[in-house]
């Protein structure tokens, strides 16, 4: 038997409901917030991550998938592809690539699909996962450094938050500075490294040397003492740093959006500058990050594109829909009816009637006439019909049916006029 290959799943009914559930409500808030969909190829050139996400980040490091593509023509250069582990960069590529920045406005450009990295399979961690994330960015007269922008990803946020009905979270905060003033804390990181580097695990050795700030992310349960002990970003933010960091706290406190700063919290990319934040759930145990996002101004310079500074973030929606399911959410509307055909020749006025009721916008499915009504009643239960209605020559002569609500067991006999008003009560 061929399964589907560690780390990948599929989605099934039900839950196919809900995923589609959560990604309706994504359309309908972001559109409030007038951001539009951008979709990229899932593959890209290797380069545009590792020049991006970071060479010493774990993504780049060890966790893409990535092949020679054959050269077609002795013209062609042999080229490295990689399926996106994440999508701001293809989104900031796509920004350049058609030069996006032209019109002066703001882009707010949102996305949903499959991102794919070679982890270790665990409880909400596929290697084939799923994203929502949103980048908004632009040239800077379109103000598209300020803290306002910050603020207004993270209202449009807890408003996606609240209308999923995820309940429970919290916001953590940080500002992991710009390119002017990280250079002194990644300073300040080496020195204190110098010293304990040798008591920690191969990668923080490493990075120490490399890329000082991505030993915060090491999750070696024997390097947390030491990396506690070490300088923090906040010690080390210049002015005007410092300055957007309040402002974005500032409009949060007006907006009454609650937020805890997480001085330790830098995010796993190098690109992030200032603003990074994260939203968690209790539910998720500890890998408890439902989103993460932060800013990013320099990423698309960086990517040899004009200056255009921007802040996005990503859901994982397998973790969003796991927190959902955790806290049984009803969201999903159940079958209403199951239509009964009684006796030979009553298929054909079943599925009139069914037809009648779906085009009302009714939920419904069909028996079949060489189905007993026993059998019927047990699979509309199994179903989760709410009625079942029977559709038998005398019914069909009256224009009226015998509706059983299978939840009370009451049974009555509705005219076809006013089938839709009874079953909607
Ligand atoms: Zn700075
Ligand atoms: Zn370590």
């Amino acid at each position: 038997m061929i399964k589907a290959v560690r780390g990948t799943r599929d989605l099934l009914p039900p839950d196919t409901e809900l995923w589609n559930f959560v990604e309706h409500t994504v359309r309908e808030v972001f559109a409030r917030y007038n951001y539009r969909e951008i979709r990229t190829p899932i593959f890209e050139s290797t380069e545009l991550f590792s020049r991006s996400v970071g060479e010493e980040t774990d993504i780049v490091s060890k966790e893409m998938f990535t092949w020679e593509d054959k050269a077609r023509a002795a013209s062609e250069k042999t080229q490295t592809l990689t399926l996106r582990p994440e999508n701001t960069a293809g989104v900031v590529r796509a920004y350049i690539e058609h030069e996006l920045g032209r019109s002066g406005l703001l882009q707010k450009l949102y996305y949903i699909g499959p991102q794919f990295r070679r982890e270790r399979p665990q409880k909400g961690r596929y290697r084939q996962f799923f994203q929502i994330g949103a980048e908004v960015l632009g040239p800077t007269t379109a103000g598209s450094e300020l803290p306002i922008r910050d603020a207004e990803v993270l209202d449009m946020l807890t408003a996606l938050l609240d209308a999923v009905g995820l309940t429970g979270w919290t916001l953590y905060l940080n500002s992991v500075g710009c390119a002017k003033c990280r250079p002194a804390y990644n300073q300040a990181l080496r020195d204190a490294l110098e010293n304990v580097k040798d008591q920690m695990c191969g990668d923080c050795q490493r990075r120490s040397e490399t890329n000082p700030l991505r030993v915060l992310d090491c999750k070696v349960p024997e390097d947390q003492p030491i990396i506690e002990g070490l300088p923090k970003i906040a010690d080390y933010l210049d002015e005007g740093c410092r300055e957007h960091f309040a402002q974005v706290r500032a409009i949060l406190d007006t907006l009454g959006i609650p937020y805890q700063v997480n001085e330790r919290m830098v995010r796993g990319l190098d690109y992030y500058t200032r603003t990074t934040f994260e939203f968690t759930h209790g539910k998720l145990g500890s890998q408890s990050a439902v989103l993460g996002g932060g800013r990013y101004d320099g990423l698309s310079e960086q990517l040899d594109g004009p200056k255009a500074p921007g802040i996005g973030f990503a859901i994982g929606e397998d973790r969003l829909v796991l927190a959902l399911q955790a806290q049984q959410q009803q969201t999903l509307a159940p079958l209403k009816a199951f239509v009964v055909p009684l006796g030979e020749g009553m298929n054909r006025h079943a599925l009139k009637l069914a037809k009648q009721l779906r085009a009302d916008g009714v939920a419904v499915d069909v028996s079949d006439e060489s189905f007993r009504l026993k059998k019927s009643f047990e699979t509309a239960e199994k179903l989760g019909a709410t009625f079942a209605i029977i559709v038998g020559e005398n019914e069909v002569k009256a224009d009226a049916f015998a509706v059983k609500n299978l939840t009370s067991g009451l049974q009555t006999t509705v005219s076809r006029s006013e089938l839709l008003g009874h079953l909607e009560d």
